[in-house]
């Protein structure tokens, strides 16, 4: 350890290595909720019938800078560039902020759109933005993303709106509710962001620098800034449900119909309008009641029906999600009366480990270990040269149900099978044991 090293003065010169801000790692004791967390969101991409699409983790800068949207903050502060250090490319690339921008890129390279449609997709993986690190807010973090493309809705709206409601409850965050949106199309947006940019300009000279730019740029964004006097303006500001046309209005309308049907939870609220250049339509985000800053969202998404044109495909009607998993395992492991968070923490663990009565015989401990976990066992084996006793207590420690003693009798073909928990054990036959497991792990 360092402070050994410093105390000694030998390696008081080493240098300390860690992280990178705004990055962490997942040790073993809180990676049996992540892996929880995305088993659950592959099934059940699986049982909504997503199929799975990865993307990789760069991708040209130009992909994020047009189809995410240069005004936005995930371009304009956010992007975390990438150029090699040596090589020939002359290509601009970035990490991936967000995975929407990158698998429309593949939708339209590929032409998945000659395929029957809406493609429906599902991806899962970590996003970068090199964003002020805080708290739930990293510059590398995870996210569960889902689009449906080539379907204007309004029903898979809904569909999609119910999956992450779905999953959130999976995963034993039963409180999460929808707030929902429409924030309209090309054809009412345009005259609805000339009366609020009108309602805005006579107070622009009180705003803040960057109210006042996005002012100009996208005045949208003002609706859920956390400037204290633009949330005091905007309790009178021109409401978008006033202004939609008359096909927004009945989609909208229908959006809600499907949820309700679906006994969907969701909470009208004209603040979401998501940062993002490309939505339209139906827009939405996921918070626990109490928690509704935008530091706190769980997750967000809407309807993007421009996106695959920009990108160079033609026009296609699409909608999509994107799931914080930092936040929701945070979450989790925040709720410590939460018996999903506990039964994780202790999960994990081998169901047996193989010890050793003679410490040397390391050998035959590694060989019984290796046959169980070719019959499909996860089976841990102590290799320590130390004293039975040790062997024992480190599995218990381990989360171990079972030790598997070798000893003398193997010569017999023949170990001890002890019961931790019960702190019992009994001779069983070398040939019978792995089944003997199998029983024991599936509760016989
Ligand atoms: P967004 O598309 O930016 O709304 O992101 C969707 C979800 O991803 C958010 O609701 C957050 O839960 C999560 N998220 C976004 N940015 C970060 C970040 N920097 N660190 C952790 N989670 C994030």
């Amino acid at each position: 350890m360092a402070v050994a090293g410093v105390a000694s003065g030998i390696v008081s010169s080493m240098p300390s290595y860690h992280t990178p801000r705004g990055t962490r790692d997942i040790l073993p004791s809180d990676h049996a909720v992540w892996t929880r967390v995305e088993t659950a969101a592959r099934d059940l991409a699986r049982r909504y019938g997503y199929r799975e699409l990865d993307t990789p983790l760069f991708e040209q800068s130009a992909v994020f800078e047009r189809g995410v949207g240069a005004a936005t903050d995930i371009v304009e502060k956010e992007l975390f560039r990438v150029s090699p250090s040596r090589g020939e490319e002359r290509e601009q690339w970035a990490l991936r902020p967000e995975a929407t921008a990158g698998i429309v890129r593949a939708y339209v390279e590929h032409g998945l759109q000659t395929q029957p449609q809406p493609i429906r997709v599902s991806l899962y993986g970590p996003m970068f933005r090199y964003d002020r690190p805080q708290a739930g807010r990293y510059r590398q973090f995870w996210q569960w993303d889902v689009e449906a493309i080539g379907d204007p809705g309004p029903a898979v709206d809904a569909e999609i709106i119910e999956l992450a409601s779905r999953f959130y409850a999976t995963v034993g965050l039963t409180n999460v509710e929808a707030k929902l949106n429409s924030i309209g199309d090309s054809t009412c947006r345009p005259g609805y962001i000339v009366a609020l940019t009108e309602y805005y300009r006579p107070h622009a000279s009180a705003l803040p620098e960057t109210e006042r730019r996005r002012l100009e740029t996208n005045p949208l964004r003002l609706l859920d800034s956390k400037d204290e006097r633009v949330i005091e303006l905007n309790h009178d500001a021109p409401k978008l449900w006033d202004h939609l046309c008359a096909a927004c209005s009945a989609h909208f309308a229908a959006v809600r119909v499907h949820l309700d049907a679906l006994k969907v939870p969701y909470r009208l609220a004209p603040d979401i309008v998501r940062g993002l250049d490309y939505y339209s339509r139906t827009t939405f985000e996921f918070f626990r009641p109490g928690a509704e800053g935008q530091q706190d969202a769980l997750g967000g998404g809407g309807r993007y029906d421009g996106l695959v044109q920009l990108l160079g495909g033609k026009a296609t009607p699409a909608i999509g999600f994107a799931l914080g998993i930092d936040r929701v395992v945070s979450a989790i492991l925040d709720g410590t009366d939460d018996d999903a968070a506990r039964r994780d923490r202790g999960e994990g663990g081998p169901l047996a480990v193989v010890v050793g009565a003679d410490p040397a015989a390391t050998v035959e401990r590694l060989r019984v270990a290796t046959t169980l976990r070719a019959a499909g066992l996860a089976v841990g084996t102590d290799l320590a040269q130390r004293k039975l006793g040790r062997q024992l207590e480190a599995a218990v420690k381990e989360g171990a149900r079972f030790a598997i003693i070798v000893g003398d009798e193997l010569a017999d073909g023949v170990v001890q099978l002890r019961d931790l928990g019960a702190a019992s054990q009994k001779p069983v036959q070398l040939s019978d044991l792995a089944s003997l497991l199998r029983r024991k792990a599936g509760g016989g």
